[in-house]
């Protein structure tokens, strides 16, 4: 049985109360305060390390792709915010994703900046990419999920997470360019042959991408068939340039 759009929103509403209520907010690591994460908890959690090629995994600072791999490849990096196994990170995804808590993405948004800010550092200005120079203007694009499993959910958390990512203050936020039109199997049941396959033809992009530099957001990124999937037919309609930020990386 599906139910409609109104009907989905009264029972998320109402399940929102409902959680709020049994479990009042407080900090997932140290369990005080009223914030989902307070300043010595956020402060505890190490940023990216995670300096590597996304395909083939060799050194390469920002996560973006090496020389071998960029001619095949339709993507031009990754920048993974964090680690997924550290608790806390895991328990911010489960909290917007499985309990449906939205407010959580204001603190993923805060991370993810802090994440960029903090691995800039170590760059001088020209060493760091033209991308996250904030000297360019960046479209901020969400991988879409199917219909189907939004309307389950009530909301896409890529949507949200990309709301709350405040690094480009004149960033244009679209979430109408991508669209995902085939109902494709969960990513994390299968291989790396089937994920391409599964992939393949799953989004549909609307209207000129002409000369534009986007930004992709996904919460966890555990195959990179997805988002290269997605740069390929955003470069087919002239993105010039496509990225990828991705809150919680998990080894592939
Ligand atoms: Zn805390
Ligand atoms: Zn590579």
């Amino acid at each position: 049985m599906f139910l409609n759009k109104r009907q989905i929103k009264k029972l998320t509403s109402w399940s929102v109360f409902l959680f709020d209520t049994l479990y009042p907010i407080q900090c997932l690591g140290c369990k005080t305060g009223t914030n989902y994460l307070c300043n010595k908890c956020s402060n505890s959690i190490p940023t990216n390390n995670n300096s590597r090629c996304p395909i083939c995994h060799k050194n390469s600072p920002w996560g973006k792709l090496c020389q071998e791999c960029k001619p095949n490849n339709s993507l031009d990096g990754v920048f993974s915010a964090y680690n997924y196994k550290h608790p806390l990170i895991k328990q911010l995804i489960t909290t917007l994703k499985y309990n449906f808590i939205r407010s959580v993405d204001k603190d993923i948004g805060l991370l993810i900046d802090k994440s960029i800010s903090e691995y800039s550092k170590y760059f001088s200005q020209d060493e760091i990419p033209k991308i996250f120079r904030k000297e360019i203007d960046v479209t901020i694009i969400p991988v879409p999920l199917h219909k189907f499993r939004e309307r389950w959910r009530g909301f896409n958390q890529s949507n949200e997470i990309a709301k709350n990512i405040k690094y480009w203050p004149k960033a244009k936020l679209e979430f109408n360019t991508l669209k995902r039109i085939k109902y494709t199997k969960q990513q994390a049941k299968l291989n790396k042959n089937k994920r391409t396959k599964n992939t393949k033809n799953a989004f549909q992009v609307q209207g000129d991408q002409k000369n534009k530099t986007i930004i992709l957001v996904d919460d966890v990124a555990s195959s990179k068939s997805t988002l290269n999937e997605c740069a390929r037919i955003l470069k087919n309609k002239g993105a010039k340039s496509v990225w990828s930020i991705v809150f919680a990386h998990q080894a592939e």
